[in-house]
């Protein structure tokens, strides 16, 4: 076992990317990097990073920050739960341990949003502790070491997927050790096509000697991701445009949006923007145009939503569903955080206004 360990260890010394967050040995930084690395790939990652650390270099400064600015230096990396968790996690930090990040995994894993995966990446890398990451490169890659046949996307799966994992770690640079696993799984042994013929497990790997690496991992059947129809009314009224904030909790929670919502079986959509808008917002308001259609897609489900322009024609804003609102002109939309699907238009919608 420990040849093997030795062999992932020399070659991710060889062949690991460089990259931002590894230049750092700050808990914070590595911290931010792994909940950002969460669901969104490293090339998408970079940017955000480097923005992020920059307007919060330190755990207080974003402790202290408010919540649209962190959304706002968020945006586009979806899963905005990630970011309002960190956010209140690095106030946890700040006043309760005096801004120094817990070395305890139980005292850590208690912040908000820190999982089995984040205290395990953050306190192995930072600090050295014993504790094996489990996230979907190292699944693939033990799946296929071990012919596994348990489906990856099993949540029964787990306890076994976590045990072989610590079982495998090298507890002498645990670190190191996560990470190269890690990088294994997104330069070697990938989803599709891995390189079994450049990989340092090649010959303890069960898939691969008995060349069945294409069966593994195994999965469940895929569910089918249902697609919903929406529309959404940019109400203008003179110079300024509604926009609302979407509750705290919840998908985007936070994020400011234009108004709509799900088109009914059979109601033609300009009809459901006009409906969902008396609902969320108490104004009547009369639908000029398409401006456009964008298609979006989520975790779970895809949106197909429909974008009207629209003339605000009487009433005075009730809220229903969202947390607020303001009236904003054009050039003042680019300071609200706003989810992927709207920052689809925004460019157009700003576009077609200049034009007029
Ligand atoms: Fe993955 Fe192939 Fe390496 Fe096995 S030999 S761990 S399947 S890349």
């Amino acid at each position: 076992m420990q040849a093997l360990r030795n062999a992932l260890l020399a070659w991710y010394e060889t062949n690991r990317r460089r990259l931002p967050w590894r230049e750092s040995a700050d808990p914070y930084r590595i911290w931010v990097s792994e909940v950002m690395l969460q669901q969104t790939q490293v090339a998408t990652v970079i940017p955000y990073y480097h923005r992020f650390v920059a307007a919060f270099p330190e755990v207080r400064h974003l402790a202290r920050a408010q919540q649209q600015e962190v959304l706002k230096l968020w945006e586009g990396l979806g899963y905005y739960a990630r970011a309002r968790n960190l956010h209140r996690a690095a106030g946890e930090v700040d006043r309760v341990y005096g801004g120094r990040i817990p070395e305890s995994f139980a005292e850590f894993r208690k912040l908000p949003g820190v999982g089995d995966y984040i205290a395990a990446a953050v306190l192995s890398i930072a600090f050295q502790q014993p504790y094996a990451v489990l996230d979907g490169n190292v699944k693939r890659v033990l799946a296929r070491l071990q012919a596994l046949d348990l489906p990856v996307d099993q949540p029964a799966a787990l306890r076994r997927f976590r045990a072989l994992a610590q079982e495998l770690l090298d507890t002498r640079r645990p670190g190191e050790f996560n990470q190269a696993v890690m990088e294994l799984g997104a330069l070697v042994c990938t989803p599709r096509q891995p390189d079994c013929r450049g990989c340092p497990l090649a010959t303890a790997c069960t898939a691969f000697q008995s060349g069945r690496v294409a069966e593994y991992p195994k999965r469940r059947q895929p569910r089918a991701v249902p697609l919903y129809h929406i529309a959404v009314g940019v109400v203008r009224r003179e110079d300024r445009l509604l926009i609302t904030r979407r509750k705290s909790e919840g998908l985007l929670g936070g994020l400011w949006e234009f108004p709509g919502g799900k088109v009914k079986p059979g109601e033609p959509a300009a009809e459901a923007c006009v409906r969902e808008i008396a609902e969320e917002v108490n104004l009547q308001v009369q639908v000029l145009g398409l401006l456009t259609r964008v298609r979006h897609a989520y975790t779970h489900f895809r949106i197909r939503m429909d974008v009207f322009t629209c003339r605000f024609v009487a009433g005075e804003v009730r809220l229903n569903g969202p947390a607020d609102y303001r009236w904003v002109r054009p050039n003042e939309i680019d300071a609200y955080p706003f989810p992927r699907a709207n920052t689809k238009f925004i460019p157009l919608l700003l576009a077609a206004l200049a034009r007029e």
